[in-house]
């Protein structure tokens, strides 16, 4: 089915290198944006949150938040290079030579795919290491967020690095031989597998994922269980337990999430929260983790992924007949046997350099949902412990009060502190009276 043809090749590589190009050209200046306009408010604390923030906090939240941007640059600048190497400088071809010119070649065609998709992960995976740590032991650790010694780091490594292979092993391997047997509609069916293994980690995770790397206690405070129950019977929610996770073992940084389907639904909240909030900020908190079921922002989410991934192995589906997809990429297909993991290799990379250019509508969307759940919380408990909640969280994670607008446009899935608290005082402060 392939036919070759340089002139779509050639053209292909050149709108990679021009998306390639101006994405990065983008990230650069979001960042560089963000970095000015923290450093240029660095001085003074907003006069909305002058009562309730020093200037040392508001200080530390600058500096925070500059150091990440710094360091984010550094890893686009060096993912950049990263995606050269594996494509048109010829990483991947020549990985993918080595491996089909190989011993396993002559175990069909599935062990030389599997193969180089493993050898991807791997390599890429140890090129991205010193990354993982400078972020963990130097600039979480600068802040007093880090709380992790280098041997449970380590630990971690290996045990998410087991979980995802034998997880994901099984998957991949199911994929690439619908690729090769299930005939030209093989991406229906390849959506289906997927769809069906994602449902199944969501179920998995919060019984059999999660408990690998954290213990999950039963609340044991009563007066708060009380409290919580009786805001969930409100509500309309069973949980089938309240937990308290030891998020402190690794981070300084506070949450709290309500997870899983049907009977395995569980709230779960990081001791670093019960920590720093009273029982009526936990409860506002709570109540706003409610407010997105209610407004069933989880299954939108679902469906919308559901939806996004048909499309993308549709794409997916047209793209690895194309020999364009592959020269284009700097990549030789193998015109004899399976280009099934190429494909999907490159797919994969390629993906994110277009998609990074619609993320300030899915941004734009999360805001909205966070509004939402904030509104349902100020319905359902009392507003003025919401606002406080937020204003510790916000203080405790040592987020910026000033970030630049731009930036936030692209990238905050939450809506900054000004807006957020804003909103919050304009809606009305004593919902139960109102509802009474
Ligand atoms: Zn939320």
């Amino acid at each position: 089915m392939m036919a070759y043809s340089l002139d779509s090749s050639f053209v292909f590589t050149l709108v990679f290198a021009a998306v390639l190009v101006l994405g990065l050209l983008v990230k650069f200046y979001l960042a560089s944006r963000q970095i000015r306009h923290v450093a240029l408010h660095r001085g003074q604390v907003p006069a909305a949150f002058a009562a309730t923030i020093s200037l040392e906090a508001h200080q530390k939240a600058a500096d925070y938040t500059i150091s990440k941007a710094r360091f984010g640059m550094l890893e686009t600048a060096f993912g950049t290079v990263l995606l050269l190497g594996w494509t048109l400088l010829g990483g991947i071809d020549a990985l993918n030579q080595l491996l089909i010119n190989s011993e396993l070649a002559g175990y069909g065609s599935l062990a030389p795919q599997l193969a180089l998709l493993a050898a991807f992960g791997l390599i890429s995976g140890l090129l991205e290491l010193p990354f993982t740590l400078y972020s963990t032991f130097r600039i979480e650790e600068r802040f007093g967020f880090n709380k992790m010694t280098f041997r449970l780091w380590l630990v971690d490594l290996l045990k998410s690095t087991l979980v995802g292979i034998v997880i994901g092993l099984p998957i991949v391997a199911l994929i690439l031989w619908l690729m090769g047997s299930a005939g030209s509609l093989w991406w229906l069916w390849a959506w289906g597998a997927w769809m069906g293994f994602n449902l199944l980690v969501l179920l998995l995770y919060p019984t059999v994922i999660a408990p690998l790397f954290n213990k999950f206690q039963p609340l044991e405070d009563e007066a708060l269980k009380a409290r919580v129950t009786a805001l969930m019977q409100r509500c309309g929610f069973a949980a089938k337990g309240l937990f308290v996770m030891d998020g402190s073992k690794r981070t300084a940084h506070a949450n709290a999430y309500f997870t899983g389907f049907g009977a395995a639904k569980r709230v779960v909240f990081y001791d670093t929260l019960l920590k720093q909030l009273s029982p009526g900020e936990v409860d506002a908190v709570l109540a706003h983790e409610l407010g997105h079921f209610k407004h069933k922002h989880i299954i939108k989410r679902i469906v919308s992924m559901f939806a996004m991934s048909l499309a993308g192995f549709a794409l997916l589906g047209w793209l690895s007949s194309q020999a364009w997809f592959y020269t284009g990429l700097g990549v030789r297909p193998n015109l004899a046997g399976a280009n099934d993991a190429l494909a999907l290799l490159l797919f994969m990379l390629v993906v994110p350099l277009f998609s990074f250019f619609v993320s300030p509508l899915l941004a734009q969307f999360s805001r909205k949902h966070e509004f939402e759940a904030d509104a349902y919380a100020v319905a359902q408990t009392d507003g003025k412990d919401l606002q406080s909640a937020l204003l510790k969280l916000y203080q405790d994670n040592a987020n910026t009060l000033t970030p630049d607008p731009v930036f936030v446009k692209f990238y905050y899935s939450h809506p900054p502190a000004s807006e957020r608290l804003g909103r919050l005082t304009s809606l009305s402060p004593n919902p139960e009276s109102a509802a009474a």
